[in-house]
């Protein structure tokens, strides 16, 4: 490939260990701000050369196909996300800043009491932004981004899974500054039901006890590695879902709700920005008013249904139709639309969230 991924950036100078872990040659030369297609990910050469410069007499235990799994498949190298690319959601942004950002990017003003946490909950309806923030803050804290959905664990790599957990949180380690990002994780983390099946419980315990090895920051972990930032962030639909044990061991639960009216605007003129319009300010309020209860990505598949109206107004003539002469899109496509495109959450279920967000929701 032409361009090598951007994703990786390595220790920065307050990093204690930085000069104890040599970076080799390829890996140093995955600088981050380098353009690219955005669908790269590692190359097989890549990584099993990354994978093969990690392991060490300290690795064991640790298996070296499931590290190249890891690097493969789950450490994210394409398109960044930044916190510009979010709209609204300002007291989550501000608190990941305090509780991770700064904490990753000035470890030596972080620690002891300071020290940044190691589990935080992402949860709200679907659509509203939970692994765009996550994105974002891997982004903004020039950590490695690690993405796995508990359910593809589950089923996608069932068997290997305890194994791919432990490779897990090895490379999380010795990438670290890292964010590991576990979608879906109440079909990991569920109250113990009955039929809770063998391996499943086999994956939550490791994933329970890797979990746990964060915390021993003062140099238990493989490697005796001292580096202490590492973040489990985990999102979910289904917050209720979780076990109590396993809930307390975020120490944040922050609360990502649908969208409010300022974000819904926001949201709305960033869509059509790319998109030829005859929109006016006041067209942009009459739609986000009348988006009340959408999410994110309700409002997002709303523009893209608006958007094809004046495309199928054309009929056939479509196939001989200039690019330049296609019509803008106005209010009255968006009025079309919303036919088709429904709010996703029920009132019900959104006051659900609201329920669990009073009782074990982080303030801020
Ligand atoms: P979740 O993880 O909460 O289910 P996502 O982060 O996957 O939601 O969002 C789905 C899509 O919805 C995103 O790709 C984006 O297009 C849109 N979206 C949702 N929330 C926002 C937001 N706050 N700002 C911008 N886009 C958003």
């Amino acid at each position: 490939k032409a361009h090598p991924p951007r994703r990786i950036q390595h220790q920065s100078p307050q990093t204690p260990s930085a000069s104890s872990s040599p970076i080799p040659v390829q890996a140093a030369s995955f600088e981050r701000n380098t353009p690219v297609s955005g669908d790269e990910e590692f190359s097989d050469e890549q990584s099993d050369s990354l994978t093969d410069h990690y392991m060490d007499s300290a690795s064991h235990g640790v298996d070296p196909l499931a590290c190249r799994q890891i690097m493969k498949e789950i450490v994210v190298a394409d398109e960044e996300i930044r916190w510009g690319d979010i709209a609204g959601l300002l007291n989550a942004k501000n608190s990941l800043k305090e509780t991770v950002v700064y904490p990753f990017l000035r470890p030596d003003l972080f620690k002891g009491l300071r020290e940044p946490i190691r589990g935080m909950l992402l949860f709200g309806p679907p659509g509203t932004g939970k692994t765009m923030i996550a994105r974002a803050v891997a982004t903004e804290s020039k950590s490695t981004f690690f993405s796995i959905s508990a359910s593809s664990l589950l089923s996608k790599y069932l068997g290997e899974s305890e194994k791919l957990v432990r490779a897990l949180f090895y490379m999380a380690k010795k990438m670290a500054p890292s964010i590991i990002f576990i979608d879906e994780i109440d079909s990991l983390l569920t109250a113990r039901s009955d039929n809770e099946n063998e391996s499943s419980r086999r994956v939550k315990t490791e994933l329970l006890i890797q979990w746990s090895s964060l915390s021993s920051a003062t140099g238990n972990g493989p490697g005796g590695e001292t580096d202490s930032r590492v973040l489990v962030l985990a999102a979910t639909n289904l917050p209720w879902a979780i076990d109590e044990a396993a809930r307390r061991r975020f120490s944040r639960r922050l609360y990502i709700p649908l969208p409010e009216y300022e974000t819904r605007l926001h949201h709305l003129k960033k869509l059509m920005s790319r998109q030829n319009n005859g929109l006016s300010d006041v067209d942009f309020q009459v739609i986000a008013e009348m988006t009340e209860g959408f999410s994110g990505s309700d409002i997002t598949a709303l523009a893209k249904e608006a958007a094809m109206q004046p495309i199928r107004d054309l009929g056939d003539a479509l196939m001989d139709a200039d690019f330049n002469n296609i019509r803008p899109v106005m209010v009255k496509d968006f009025e079309k639309a919303m036919l088709t495109i429904k709010m996703s959450v029920s009132p019900a279920s959104l006051q659900q969230y609201q329920d669990w967000a009073a009782g074990f929701g982080s303030t801020g």
